[in-house]
């Protein structure tokens, strides 16, 4: 069992509850650190006062039965690291939870969608971010933020992934995206009034340089030209098959200003969550 600093991974938990779970972890980012920050930086937003928890389908998230916040893992390092993510995660799905997660940099999906993968067949993933993050491996790692849907499309356990809004693709990416026969929206190609055909049990990976850096600076690899924070939110709210985990990743705190992508993860966080519990209710 993994502790917690406040030991919540212990707590009972109600079927169908939306976990949340910070991964303080950015061991495997490539470019610069600071994500493993972000867990702290999102709640303190999310509780700060400032906007009440009401998700935009009306649905409460404060002293919701069904919310529950878990506190953050409390990870070794490395190989280690990712281990203890995916047991942490699996622990919860064995409870019939739904995992929200908090990174952390990119690199903590991999484990998180191999608990799931395991529990649920053909799950479908989509991945909003910038890049496609599917290199074998990078600067020596294939742990590394930039490689985890190689990692999880290797498995051959998850049917499909959708990526939206990459930007900036080089050949080797293109590559690899065309050999796990992954879709791929390309940022210059999206278009929010096409509907993406999605299929449940989805999982719904949330890397926050898919927005512009204008709505969101405070990440580690800033991409221009990248979604406004309404047409993310319409993408996710327009989601009919029932999402069974998430995931908010990339936010660097040490980056931001004035608290504006926390602030911004924190509404992803009331929207999703909101999401998940109003869905089949
Ligand atoms: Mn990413
Ligand atoms: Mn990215």
């Amino acid at each position: 069992m993994i502790d917690t600093p406040e030991n919540k991974l212990n707590m009972e938990l109600v079927p169908d509850s939306v976990a949340l779970v910070g991964i303080p972890f950015d061991e495997y980012s490539s470019f610069m650190r600071g994500p493993a920050k972000a867990p702290s930086a999102i709640r303190q937003t999310l509780h700060n006062g400032a906007s009440n928890l009401f998700a935009e389908n009306g649905v409460n998230l404060d002293a919701h039965p069904l919310f529950r916040d878990m506190g953050d893992l409390k990870l070794p390092d490395g190989e280690e690291a990712m281990a203890a993510i995916e047991t942490a995660v699996a622990h919860l799905v064995e409870q019939k939870a739904r995992v929200l997660s908090l990174g952390g940099d990119h690199a903590v999906t991999f484990p998180v969608v191999n608990a799931l993968s395991k529990t649920y067949d053909n799950l479908t993933i989509l991945h909003l971010d910038a890049h496609p993050d599917i290199y074998d491996s990078y600067d020596g790692s294939r742990f590394s933020h930039a490689c985890p849907f190689a990692r999880i499309m290797e498995t051959g356990r998850v049917k499909r992934l959708v990526q939206v809004g990459i930007r900036g693709m080089n050949d080797e990416q293109r590559r690899q995206v065309d050999k796990f026969g992954v879709t791929c929206i390309e940022m210059k190609d999206y278009r929010s009034q096409n509907p993406i055909a999605l299929e449940g049990p989805l999982y719904l990976s949330v890397d926050m340089d898919v927005l512009d850096p204008a709505y969101a600076p405070g990440v580690s690899h800033h991409e221009p030209g990248g979604m406004s924070t309404r047409k993310a939110l319409r993408l996710i709210q327009s989601i009919r098959c029932p999402i069974v985990g998430a995931d908010i990743v990339e936010v660097n705190p040490d980056r931001d200003v004035n608290g504006m992508t926390a602030a911004v993860a924190a509404k992803f966080v009331k929207e999703i969550a909101g999401m998940m519990i109003g869905q089949g209710r």
